[in-house]
């Protein structure tokens, strides 16, 4: 049985939280696939354009509407594209982990796990920031990962989807928050292409349109909805196009609250003190 995480509200007379996140992938998922990726420079310019040029585009456009993101961003990523990781922190979005070279715990044994994780904090300390939340590489992780990210100190995880409010998880040695998010509310399953994988190049008018569908459930249920994007995706023009009539369309439907998920994290109460106050309330 999933335990759901109680929150006293959201602040203000916020109807929804939503949460904005970016991965950052960089050229690392290319690179984690396989070396021979490492000399076709068309597809790892692919995903060179995200740091290089659609999160500059990102950036713009949340310092525009005024609201604040979540970067996860791989320790490869953070190490080769220094001045991306400036421009992030300029913006005052809050950074998470993913991954050294975005390498999928599904594939690493437990010392590659480890090695994965504390490669891209040591990445970030070169930055001097130290992240507390996770979403692994690709979206899959094991039993042991959720461990190993409560035994080095991380407060939540974004990767996992038993349910579409956040929850518990009580794998490791303490309770790890848990962020979800879903494919159809991540850009790429729609507009992520590569001759390697292929892909849908869809209509961004139908995913606004399922974007802003998902919105008006989690307002019903004045609930957390995270959506999730990577700039090489998102970043092309026409895409920062449909971002920006999403947000728009939000703030004329109802009265979000635009917040990193670190500072929802802060407000989950923790399952003991959460049982005490509905204790205390009756
Ligand atoms: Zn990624």
């Amino acid at each position: 049985m999933i335990t759901h995480a109680e929150f006293s509200g959201w602040p203000g007379d916020a109807d929804v939280a939503v949460a904005l996140t970016f991965d950052v992938d960089g050229e690392a998922p290319w690179l984690g696939e396989g070396a021979e990726y490492s000399r076709r420079l068309t597809v790892l310019s692919q995903g060179r354009f995200g740091p290089e040029r659609g999160l500059g585009r990102v950036l713009d456009l949340l310092a525009a509407h005024g609201v604040p993101g979540t970067f996860y961003v791989p320790g490869h990523t953070a190490d080769h594209h220094p001045e991306a990781i400036e421009a992030i922190a300029a913006g005052g979005h809050e950074f998470g982990h993913h991954g050294y070279l975005h390498l999928g715990s599904e594939g690493l044994d437990q010392g590659g796990q480890r090695a994965e994780l504390v490669d891209g904090l040591t990445a970030f300390e070169r930055h001097g920031i130290r992240p507390v939340g996770y979403r692994s590489p690709g979206w899959e992780l094991m039993p042991e990962t959720l461990a190993m990210l409560a035994e080095l100190g991380f407060s939540y995880d974004s990767s996992l989807m038993a349910d579409d409010r956040p929850y518990w998880e009580v794998s490791g040695a303490s309770p790890l928050l848990e962020l979800p998010g879903h494919w159809s509310l991540c850009d790429w399953p729609y507009f992520g292409y590569t001759p390697y994988h292929g892909g849908l190049l869809a209509d961004p008018a139908a995913v606004e349109r399922i974007w802003l569908e998902e919105y008006e459930s989690a307002r019903a249920e004045h609930r957390l909805v995270t959506y999730t994007m990577h700039p090489e995706a998102i970043g092309r023009g026409y895409l920062i196009r449909m971002l920006d009539r999403v947000i728009t369309g939000m703030l004329e439907r109802g009265r979000p609250w635009f917040a990193t998920h670190g500072q929802i994290a802060a407000l989950a109460l923790t399952p003991s003190s959460a049982a005490s106050a509905t204790r205390a309330g009756g």
